[in-house]
């Protein structure tokens, strides 16, 4: 059979693979000049340092398929997150951790005392919280909140947190411990030579064609099946309206030395326009000596305009009505199904992207082997 795969990033990659090592003729294509998609990386011209192209990418899972599964294609060094935070002027750790509470409120708290502490400044009248704020007052009360969530989330989401839904907090660990690991998963790395050297190895295989700088409205020819890894309201040319995403500007900072000492520092208050600043050699501590030169990011997060690149899905109330349109329509048009985080309108981690393309990989083949149609989704979009 004659496959075509519409984005090269672990989506379309993982799928393109399984197709071609399952012996069908795959076209993958791509309208960016490189593989990888937002987890593109590669060396910066200027100072030698692993570039994160569009934006700081840490691999992290609990999923042994999808660690398993990366590993075969590069080596992946222990790298863990520990992310500084910057508030009124003053520097903590993140996420919210003993070191956290005690320098924040000028005090030597053990574990149990600090537990205590936070669950007198809780909100305890907040039983089901509804949204963001709710489950931050709920959880850190409101001195916490208010330091390093309330104007980092309105800068992010361009949004009050209390119109933002709770499970964007509930990403995020508080701690009473010392532990300030930024991410609770047991496997944890980057690899070595960077993202884009990963796909480029799952890519190694004769019977894909890959075709770079393609965009899949300019292909005329016909396949018997096509997956579709692109944002699913471009796929329908946005006939019924556009979905919401917030999208990311980059600000160089060159320094000659090091320019802040650590790979991600978040900048929490309101008054500071960007979100964080990310100095890229430190996501290689196996490397980051040698560069004499260093180079960091500011970010700055905004709505996405036509033409600007997607990044978070906004996914409120009046975005979920248009993907449930779009996904009505999807499901009458034959012979296409949609993945990955911009097919499904869902933000997703690279382990979950992975986990979903090799779980879709499984149900392809026995659609394949009964003869039956391939479904729409893999997973439920809403
Ligand atoms: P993508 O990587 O977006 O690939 C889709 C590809 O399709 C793109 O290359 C695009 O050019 C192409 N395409 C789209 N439409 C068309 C078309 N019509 N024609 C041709 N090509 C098309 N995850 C983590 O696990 N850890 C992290 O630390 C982390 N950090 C992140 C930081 C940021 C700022 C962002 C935005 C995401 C982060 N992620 C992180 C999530 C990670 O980027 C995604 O899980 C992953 O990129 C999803 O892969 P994908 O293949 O589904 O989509
Ligand atoms: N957040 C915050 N302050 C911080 C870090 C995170 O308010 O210093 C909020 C913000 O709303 C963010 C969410 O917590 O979107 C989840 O954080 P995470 O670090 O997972 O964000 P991402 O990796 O998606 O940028």
């Amino acid at each position: 059979m004659r496959f075509c795969v519409v984005g090269a990033g672990f989506s379309g990659a993982i799928l393109a693979r399984h197709l071609s090592d399952k012996g069908h003729s795959v076209l993958l294509i791509d309208e960016r000049t490189h593989v990888a998609g937002n987890c593109h990386t590669e060396r910066d011209d200027k100072t030698g340092v692993m570039l994160h192209s569009y934006g700081p990418h840490i691999f992290h899972t609990a999923d042994d398929r999808a660690w398993a599964y990366v590993q075969r294609f590069g080596t992946f060094r222990p790298y863990v997150n520990r992310v500084k935070a910057i508030s009124q002027k003053k520097l903590y750790t993140l996420p919210v951790n003993l070191l956290t509470i005690n320098q924040f409120f000028g005090k030597t708290l053990s574990p149990a005392e600090a537990r205590a502490f936070i669950a007198s400044k809780a909100d305890s009248s907040i039983t089901h919280p509804k949204n963001f704020e709710e489950q931050a007052l709920s959880m850190i009360g409101s001195e916490l909140y208010e330091a390093f969530f309330y104007g980092y989330t309105k800068k992010q989401w361009g949004l009050d947190p209390t119109e933002l839904p709770a499970s964007i907090l509930k990403r995020l660990p508080v701690r009473f411990n010392y532990d300030d690991n930024y991410f609770n998963h047991p496997y944890q790395g980057i690899p070595e030579d960077g993202y884009t050297a990963i796909v480029e190895n799952i890519l190694r295989s004769d019977s894909i064609e890959l075709r770079l700088g393609v965009k899949f409205e300019s292909l005329t020819e016909t396949f018997d099946h096509v997956f579709y890894t692109g944002p699913i309201d471009r796929f329908f040319q946005f006939r019924l309206g556009r979905l919401g995403y917030r999208t990311l500007d980059f600000e160089r900072i060159d320094v000659d030395g090091d320019y802040q000492g650590a790979a991600v520092i978040n900048y929490c208050d309101g008054d500071t326009p960007f979100t964080r600043i990310s100095e890229h050699k430190y996501f290689a501590p196996w490397e980051s000596s040698q560069f004499k030169a260093s180079v960091a990011f500011r970010e700055y997060s905004r709505l996405a305009g036509e033409g600007d690149i997607p990044y978070y899905p906004i996914r409120l109330v009046n975005e979920k009505k248009t993907l449930e349109s779009y996904i009505a329509l999807a499901r009458e048009t034959p012979n296409v199904s949609f993945l990955g985080r911009l097919g499904t309108y869902r933000y997703l981690d690279m382990d979950v992207t992975i986990t979903e393309a090799l779980n879709a990989c499984d149900e392809i083949d026995q659609k394949l082997k009964e003869e039956a149609v391939i479904p729409t989704f893999f997973v439920d979009p809403t």
